[in-house]
């Protein structure tokens, strides 16, 4: 039992989703002595959806693989792929399965955002008992609970989006962070670590006057969609935050400056052709920046800014790229001239 302690304590010792599911499998190793543990979540929506390996840990092993945060998602295993992780999820019941080797695997639901959102899945020589099967759950409640808490200081209450003070944490850790452990023949490690950053900033045009035309109620719920928007036009890896009122910012990693445009540029079509109830047709103006090596947050955010104030300032509901701007002439490099906000 002091073992069993001892996990909890490190399982809710850390503020890092990341380290909270390699933990789990930690603690799951070190309690069933299993063949093998793996967390498995479901990412994407739909019949679309794939699984992304968040830890596995196999006997003998002393650290934990997972999928690499930038995984394309095309090379993830499709949902239907594994059937009774599906099942699991659906029935959200712990469930037993035969490997073609004779060993038992057991399925559990991972539950958290009030729902199950992936899989554990313990591999032994035999089937676990009944105590073994109370610990793990009681675990795994644990675990959904903790969830819980990092999204209740995470998230923005009105939109689910991350916060802004998750942005200033994540930045430098997505940004500088050298790349976590990732799963054996992992070819695709060279292609994933030249890739490139992009900062977006999306500010909804005459916000103002939604609230004073339709009231500050059917403001929050243009918030809402708007956020809805958003999930649906990003991939699952790209991050995206709430900034307070009606900004946003989206932070994502693709190869080129036209392929960050094409991205930013599609959402500005999604937001434009979808139809707010009673409010109709809502824009917004979106200005992004490449992130650079050694970049303060406040510094990529300054300058993605300084592109949407360019926007606001020749017709709105358009993308403008900070480097194209400059390179064109546009906008002088450097701190803005003349801005008198502060912050
Ligand atoms: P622009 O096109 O120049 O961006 O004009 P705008 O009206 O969108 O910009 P402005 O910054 O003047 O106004 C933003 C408005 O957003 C003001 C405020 O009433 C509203 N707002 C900020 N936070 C919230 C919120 O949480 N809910 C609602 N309903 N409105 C909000
Ligand atoms: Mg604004
Ligand atoms: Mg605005």
């Amino acid at each position: 039992m002091p073992k069993a302690i001892d996990h909890l304590a490190a399982l809710t010792g850390y503020r890092d989703r990341d380290l909270l599911d390699v933990t789990l499998a930690h603690a799951l190793t070190d309690l069933l002595r299993p063949r093998g543990v793996a967390v498995w979540k479901l990412v994407g929506e739909g019949e679309q959806a794939r699984w992304l390996l968040r830890a596995r840990l196999e006997a003998g092993q002393a650290t934990a693989v997972s999928d690499p945060p930038w995984v394309a998602y095309e090379d993830l295993p499709p949902r239907d792929s594994a059937p009774l992780r599906c099942d699991c999820l659906r029935t959200q019941a712990v469930l037993r399965g035969e490997t073609d080797e004779g060993a038992c695997f057991t399925l559990f639901p991972l539950m958290a955002e009030g729902e199950a959102v992936g899989v554990v899945e313990v591999c032994s020589d035999q089937p676990p008992g009944a105590a073994t099967l109370r610990l793990v759950s009681s675990i795994l409640r644990i675990y959904r609970n903790f969830h819980g808490l990092l999204d209740y200081s995470e998230r923005d209450m009105l939109t689910g989006l991350l916060n802004r003070k998750t942005f200033d944490e994540d930045f430098l850790k997505i940004i500088h962070a050298p790349p976590p452990a990732v799963a054996a023949g992992d070819e695709r490690r060279q292609a994933l670590t030249a890739t490139r950053h992009w900062l977006g900033v999306v500010d909804i045009d005459h916000f103002k006057s939604v609230n004073d035309r339709f009231g500050h109620l059917i403001g929050d719920e243009v918030l809402l969609l708007v956020a809805r928007v958003l999930r649906h036009t990003f991939r699952y890896q790209d991050r995206l935050y709430r900034f307070g009122g009606e900004e946003f910012v989206v932070l994502l990693r693709c190869g080129s400056e036209a392929d960050a445009a094409g991205a930013f540029e599609r959402l500005r079509q999604n937001l434009e052709n979808f139809a707010f109830p009673q409010v109709g047709r809502v824009t917004a103006s979106i200005g992004f920046t490449e992130v650079q090596p050694g970049d303060a947050p406040s510094a990529a955010f300054e300058r993605a800014d300084q592109a949407v104030y360019h926007t606001k300032q020749h017709g709105r509901n358009q993308v403008c790229g900070y480097d194209d701007l400059v390179r064109r002439g546009l906008l002088r490099r450097g701190p803005r001239v003349g801005d008198v906000e502060l912050f």
